[in-house]
């Protein structure tokens, strides 16, 4: 392999070079995997994540210095009683050199997306979201120039600011969910000039995520026995998994799979339910009345209907693989345990990495874990009140407002497409 990285489907095994490519070209469902041709990672002098630009299928860099940063607990792991727990944190925390402004791991997702479809695609990105992912790649856009278009709900339009003027985000919020701006993004990513991002199936957001992997295990000095995040998708999930095989490929980190303990947020729990039940499937009736119980949960980051579940390389299969757990956490849980961690690390927690360190204090209690192993929390997102203190956020003012159930008329196209042309 003379490239640095192939890409391979993990349903037929066809190999192929990238393309920005989302899918199997023999048209498999299942998911593509980047193959890297470092087989041991070497750690390069790079600015934030890129330091891991090696297991990254990216060419070049981006002078963004956000990435996640790794220590050893020792209060919050005394409250517990673990021995040896590592937390990896993405978000904003000067005094443990977190530098992520935006909050949240989905900065890691964004930095090597825009890059690939720079080095590899075309077109304009198109994202939807329900704000942490909005925003990272707002920021990008803010700090690289590259145009993007972001779907959100209405009521989270407030969660888009960026520490930077941004002057090439197309934003179109509609009034609903989390589902209803995926649903209309769909529709957003015909028009011609649109790509979409691919969500899970976007190698680049994959391996982005998967540095959390990297870096945690790198501080740990091994791979860790546990792996705990909360999930909406699952996708950093998937991605702990692939980059904790590549890391048992480099040789230098042990060869034991990291047991991923994946968690959601009571009432709405659809991966928790089906995998309880022994499927690789979601039914309908594991997330009962979808709309109220999105509604419900304090972390709505974690409330996707369609997540990469059954798909081949997807959560169900990664959780087989490690020999995995999901967990539920109430909003009071979390916000119980959310509370102990800030009070112990000092740091305040986005509410979805409240619902995973709920799931290691559920942990400790069921005796899921062996409290003498070693332990990688994620906390996935964090320093929103910290980061408000030391920089500025220009919020990002919508192009256009849809209302309830709108799609795609000839007039909002239009609109778009102009955008679209005059940012090409
Ligand atoms: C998106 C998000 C998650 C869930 O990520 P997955 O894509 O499901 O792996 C967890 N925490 C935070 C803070 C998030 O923004
Ligand atoms: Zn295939």
């Amino acid at each position: 392999m003379d490239d640095k990285y192939r890409l391979q489907c993990l349903g037929c095994w066809l190999p192929f070079d990238d393309h920005y490519t989302l899918e199997c070209p023999a048209q498999c469902t299942a998911l593509v995997r980047t193959y890297y041709r470092n087989r041991q990672l070497d750690i390069k002098d790079l600015p934030g994540m890129f330091r891991y630009i090696d297991w990254l299928p990216v060419e070049h860099s981006l002078p963004l210095d956000a990435g996640p940063v790794s220590y050893r607990s020792e209060a919050f792991a005394r409250e517990l009683g673990l021995e040896h727990l590592i937390v990896t944190f993405s978000g904003y925390w000067p005094e443990r050199k977190g530098n992520i402004l935006t909050c949240s791991f989905k900065e890691l997702e964004a930095q090597p997306t825009v890059l690939r479809l720079r080095e590899k695609g075309s077109g304009i990105l198109q994202i939807a979201s329900a704000g942490n992912t909005g925003r990272a790649f707002c920021q990008v856009s803010a700090l690289t120039g590259m145009p993007v278009v972001v779907v959100v709900p209405a009521e989270n339009a407030d969660r888009l600011w960026t520490t930077e003027e941004a002057g090439s985000v197309c934003l179109i919020t509609i009034e609903g969910d989390y589902t209803d701006a995926i649903q209309l993004g769909r529709e957003i990513a015909t028009i011609p000039g649109i790509t979409p991002e691919g969500g899970a199936r976007n190698v680049a957001r994959r391996d982005g995520m998967g540095t959390t992997m990297l870096d945690g295990t790198l501080a740990a000095g091994r791979l860790p026995d546990y792996y705990f995040q909360a999930v909406g998708s699952g996708t950093g999930g998937i991605a702990a998994w692939e980059a904790a095989e590549r890391l048992i490929g480099d040789g230098r980190f042990g060869t034991h799979r990291p047991e991923l303990h994946l968690s959601q947020n009571v009432p709405f729990i659809p991966m928790v339910r089906a995998w309880e039940a022994g499927r690789d499937w979601i039914r309908h009736e594991d997330m009962p009345d979808a709309r109220q119980a999105i509604a419900a949960v304090s972390a709505d980051v974690l409330t996707n209907r369609e997540p990469p579940y059954g798909v081949k390389g997807g959560v169900y299969d990664a959780l087989v693989a490690t020999r995995g757990r999901m967990y539920a956490a109430t909003n009071d849980e979390a916000r119980s345990a959310g509370a102990l961690f800030t009070e112990t690390e000092g740091i305040d927690l986005d509410p979805a990495a409240a619902v995973c360190v709920a799931s290691l204090v559920q942990a400790v209690e069921r005796d899921t874990i062996d409290t003498g192993r070693c332990v990688l929390l994620n906390i996935t997102g964090g320093g929103y009140e910290r980061v408000r203190e030391d920089h500025e956020q220009h919020r990002i003012e919508p192009f256009l407002r849809l209302p309830a159930g709108a799609s795609l008329d000839d007039a909002v196209r239009h609109e778009i497409a102009g955008w679209v042309a005059s940012h090409a």
